[in-house]
């Protein structure tokens, strides 16, 4: 039913996944603070780019780092329990396929980009 090559998108989250945890596992073996002198810094600060508006960006920055990616880390989990259920791409709030390019940006997406917007004014 779907145009979206899923399994490419699978790949994408499962590879990010991984990423996410490494990012993990380095606050915990790190100070936050320093984190972003690290090699695991990318990973945390391309998906909080990515998954964050320019104007909440720094309002996020005062959350922890452990904090956003196990948040991420929910998210792509959801996004692959959509895959295996095939709904993976539709927007959860007005039911319409998700913009190839907005998936390739922010893999785990829920919600198309007038639905987010919408979402974010309030
Ligand atoms: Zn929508």
């Amino acid at each position: 039913m779907s145009v979206i090559d899923v399994e490419r998108f699978r790949e994408a989250l499962v590879d990010e996944r991984r990423r996410v945890e490494a990012a993990i596992e380095n606050i915990h073996t790190d100070h936050p603070g320093s984190i972003r002198d690290e090699t695991g810094e990318d990973a945390v600060y391309d998906i909080h780019l990515a998954a964050t508006a320019t104007e909440t960006y720094d309002r996020e920055l005062d959350y922890t780092l452990e904090e956003n990616s196990e948040h991420v880390l929910a998210e792509i989990d959801a996004a692959l329990k959509r895959i295996e259920e095939g709904t993976y791409g539709v927007c959860t709030n007005c039911a319409q396929p998700i913009p190839e390019e907005r998936l390739e940006a922010l893999p785990w997406a829920t919600l198309c980009i007038d639905c987010q917007r919408e979402r974010e004014r309030r």
